[in-house]
C-alpha cells in the first residue's frame, strides 16, 4: 500500500486502533466474569533437581478457558486484570486453588512436592497480602512448607524496606521465595543479600540462546555463580533441549524448568506424570 500523509493514512490507523482498542474493551468486559463463570484453570509445570533428577516442586500457572477464544496466555490477560484490579479477586483464587490441589495430590498418596505461586505486583502491595495468604493455608490445609511464592525483581525495588519487611513475614510463615525473571529487572546485587528469599529464576530470555549468543552464556553463568556465593538455590527457567540442561548442569545450576522435560500440563495430565513417579531424568545414564 502506498503510505501517503494524509486522511487515508489517518483512517487506515484509527481503523486498526479502533479494532485493538475494541478487542481490549471485550477481553476486559469478560474477564470481569470469567471469575464468577469458573473460566479459569492452572496448568502445572515441573521443577526437576538437576543432581537427582527428580522433581521436588512445580510451577502453577494460569489459564484463561474463553468460550470463543478458547485458552488464552496469561501475558494477554494479566497486565488487563492488574489494571482493572481483577487481579486481587483472581489471585486470590490462584492461591487457593493451587494450595487446594497441592493437597489434594499429597492426600491422594503421591510424595509431596512444593507448589510455586506467581504473585503480582498489586498482590504483593496489598496491605493483607501476609494474612490472606495465612487464610488460604488454614482453608486448604497445606503446610506452608510446600508453598512457594514467585515475585519480580520490580516488585522489591519498589519500596526496599518494605518489601525487606514483608518478605521476612512471609518467610516467618514456613513458606518458600524466589525471584522470577531474574536478570531483567534492574535490582541491585548488593540489596540481593539483604532479601530473605530462597531462590532465584534465571529469566528464559537468557537461556533461549545460551548456545549462540556469548553475552547470554557469561550472564548465566555469573548468576548461578553469585547464587551459589550468596548460598541461594538457582532455576533455569526456559530449557528446550539438552544442550541447555548440559551447559547448566556443568556450571553446578542447581534446578531447571522447561519444556525440555515438561510443558505445563492440566492437572489430569499432571496426575498422570505423578503416576509414572517422581524421577523425570537419569542424568547418568544421559551423559
Ligand atoms: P513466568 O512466571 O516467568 O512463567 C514461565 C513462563 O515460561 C510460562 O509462560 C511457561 O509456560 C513458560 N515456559 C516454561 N518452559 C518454557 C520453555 O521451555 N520454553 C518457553 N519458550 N517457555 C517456557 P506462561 O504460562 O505463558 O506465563 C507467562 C507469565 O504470566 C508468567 O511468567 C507469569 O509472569 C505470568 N503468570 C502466569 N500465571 C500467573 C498467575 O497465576 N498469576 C500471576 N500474577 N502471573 C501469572
Ligand atoms: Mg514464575
Ligand atoms: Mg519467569
Ligand atoms: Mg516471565
Amino acid at each position: 500500500a502506498k503510505l501517503m500523509p494524509g486522511k487515508n493514512v489517518y483512517q487506515y490507523f484509527s481503523q486498526e486502533m479502533n479494532q485493538r482498542v475494541s478487542e481490549r474493551l471485550r477481553l476486559e468486559q469478560d474477564l470481569r466474569s470469567a471469575l464468577d463463570r469458573g473460566e479459569f484453570r492452572l496448568f502445572y509445570q515441573p521443577k526437576v533437581d538437576l543432581v537427582s533428577g527428580e522433581m521436588h516442586s512445580m510451577e502453577a500457572l494460569i489459564r484463561w478457558a474463553h468460550p470463543e477464544s478458547g485458552l488464552v496466555s496469561p501475558v494477554r490477560f494479566i497486565p488487563i486484570a492488574e489494571e482493572t484490579g481483577l487481579i486481587i479477586p483472581i489471585g486470590q483464587w490462584v492461591l487457593e486453588e493451587a494450595c487446594r490441589q497441592n493437597r489434594a495430590w499429597q492426600d491422594a498418596g503421591f510424595p509431596p512436592l512444593r507448589v510455586a505461586v506467581n504473585l503480582s505486583a498489586t498482590q504483593f502491595a496489598q496491605p493483607d497480602i501476609v494474612d490472606s495468604i495465612v487464610a488460604v493455608l488454614e482453608k486448604t490445609g497445606l503446610d506452608p512448607e510446600f508453598l512457594e511464592l514467585e515475585i519480580t525483581e520490580s516488585m522489591l525495588m519498589e519500596d526496599v524496606e518494605d518489601a525487606i519487611r514483608i518478605l521476612r513475614e512471609l518467610k516467618g510463615l514456613g513458606l518458600s521465595l524466589a525471584i522470577d525473571d531474574f536478570g531483567t529487572g534492574y535490582s541491585s546485587l548488593s540489596y540481593l543479600k539483604r532479601f530473605p528469599v530462597d531462590c532465584i529464576k534465571i529469566d528464559q530470555s537468557f537461556i533461549a540462546e545460551l548456545l549462540k549468543n556469548s553475552e547470554d552464556a557469561a550472564i548465566t553463568s555469573a548468576i548461578i555463580a553469585l547464587a551459589g556465593s550468596l548460598n541461594l538455590n538457582v532455576t533455569a527457567e526456559g530449557v528446550e533441549t539438552l544442550e541447555h540442561v548440559d551447559f547448566l548442569r556443568r556450571r553446578g545450576c542447581h534446578e531447571i524448568q522447561g519444556y525440555y522435560f515438561s510443558r505445563p500440563l492440566p492437572p489430569e495430565d499432571f496426575t498422570r506424570l505423578l503416576r509414572e513417579g517422581r524421577n523425570l531424568y537419569n542424568f547418568k545414564s544421559a551423559s
